[in-house]
């Protein structure tokens, strides 16, 4: 069979993996421009296709038949050449999105819910909350986003982001500030890159149950996978293809005291994972053109800690790096969210006297047992793992075999 993917730019696009990992088909990436369209529709040169931004609309009048599904939402996202060569669209978005809520223990039944976004996954979310028995669901555009509208709906209970707002490459932005919501119990974003968006995170901190949207993405696939072969996938392959991804995705971030060894544990974790080893404390020299303690001596501690923080920015919103970052990230609060939005933080623990502290100007200014005192609650506070240091690639070996 001949399955592809439609839409206008699909650089980085999971769906040819998660296909590969679905069925044993191949899974081609289609670029076609607005005004070849017609052409390429017309042509069909598939046996079935996905379909995705910005042609999941645009595709409908090319059907010969659509499905319940796709009729109530008004998009196409799968589409099957028929043996009579006309086309029938479905829409697997519904059941992804759906499974997205009931995976994380989200229930639209008797809620208030309101959806930022009035494109197409807003139509695939206000049909399944509908679906599900929301007492009321308000749909919240571009245009209507203001402070005043927001607080008229204060009372909503559930949360749905479907704009791209936060998306990568403008991780940490969010659609809605979520203090104005008081009675959330319930927060989804349909984005999935980065794992965990600038409203999630916000959720998180709340104690709000929140999910993202890598499983939509996985269980549409899923769905789609079904209906190209005709076979039928167990839901367990949704959790199980999600979990590559997420690990793949994930960055590896290596946090501890200064010259604990996180740059010789990250180089030897780059060898053994064939991944991109990043050193903030090098990028930051490479961008500034200084050395650290030239930057501590110019510009004090609050400057150096300023450009680490847009330094660690930049770094942390890519995704399947390893991440070493300077001692002292854990002192701003700031810093957790963008090396937690797509990363597993692991703390390296190391015996005091065998820190290095050449070229570290807090190392050689101040005492080690005082600075370790101070910062063993926020290291604890950032680390998801804590790994003691003897042997880098010893160490290198138990951090993989825990967190890949
Ligand atoms: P779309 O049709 O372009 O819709 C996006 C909507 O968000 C538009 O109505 C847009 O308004 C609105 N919007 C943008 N900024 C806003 C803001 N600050 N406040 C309120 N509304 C705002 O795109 P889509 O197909 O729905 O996709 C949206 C996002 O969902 C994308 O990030 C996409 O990757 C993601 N998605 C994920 C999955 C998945 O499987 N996880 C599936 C589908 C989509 P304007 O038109 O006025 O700009």
């Amino acid at each position: 069979m001949k399955i592809g993917l439609l839409g206008e730019k699909l650089g980085h696009s999971y769906s040819p993996q998660i296909h590969s990992l679905l069925g044993d088909y191949s899974y081609e990436l289609t670029e076609v421009g607005k005004e070849e369209l017609d052409a390429f529709m017309r042509d069909f040169p598939f046996d079935a296709m996905n379909v995705t931004i910005p042609y999941k609309k645009d595709v409908i009048p090319y059907m010969s038949q659509l499905s319940d599904r796709a009729k109530k939402i008004g998009s196409v996202n799968t589409v099957i050449k028929r043996p009579d060569g006309t086309l029938y669209g479905d829409n697997t978005d519904y059941y992804g999105f759906s499974y997205m809520l009931r995976k994380a223990g989200i229930s639209a039944k008797g809620k208030k819910v309101i959806i930022i976004g009035a494109g197409g996954a807003s139509a695939t979310a206000q049909a399944v909350v509908t679906d599900e028995g929301a007492r009321e669901s308000v749909v919240i555009s571009k245009q209507t986003n203001t402070p005043e509208v927001l607080a008229l709906h204060a009372d909503a209970e559930i949360l749905i982001n479907t704009t791209p707002v936060g998306m990568y490459p403008n991780n940490g932005e969010s659609p809605v500030d979520l203090d104005i919501f008081p009675a959330l119990i319930g927060v989804a974003d349909v984005i999935y890159n980065p794992a965990e968006t600038a409203l999630m995170l916000a959720a998180e901190k709340r104690g709000i149950p929140c999910a993202g949207g890598l499983s939509m993405l996985v269980a549409q696939a899923k769905l789609a996978s079904e209906i190209f072969t005709g076979g039928s996938i167990a839901d367990t392959e949704i959790e199980r293809i999600a979990d590559i991804l997420t690990k793949q995705m994930r960055n590896i971030v290596l946090i501890g005291m200064p010259g604990c060894g996180k740059t010789t544990v990250g180089t030897a974790l780059s060898k053994l994972t064939g991944r991109r080893f990043v050193d903030c404390d090098e990028e930051i020299v490479k961008r500034e053109g200084r050395t650290i303690p030239e930057i501590f001596a110019e510009e004090g501690e609050d400057g150096f800690r300023r450009i680490e923080s847009e330094v660690t920015a930049d770094i942390a919103k890519e995704s399947g790096l390893i991440i070493a970052t300077g001692g002292g990230v854990v002192t701003r609060e700031r810093n957790y969210d963008l090396l937690h939005q797509n990363g597993i933080i692991v703390c390296l623990k190391r015996n005091l006297s065998e820190l290095a502290t050449e070229g570290r100007p807090l190392s050689q200014s101040r005492d080690l047992h005082e600075m370790e005192k101070e910062r063993a609650p926020m290291y604890a506070r950032f680390a998801d793992i804590t790994v003691d240091v003897h042997d880098s690639t010893e160490t290198a070996k138990v951090i993989m075999e825990a967190v890949l």
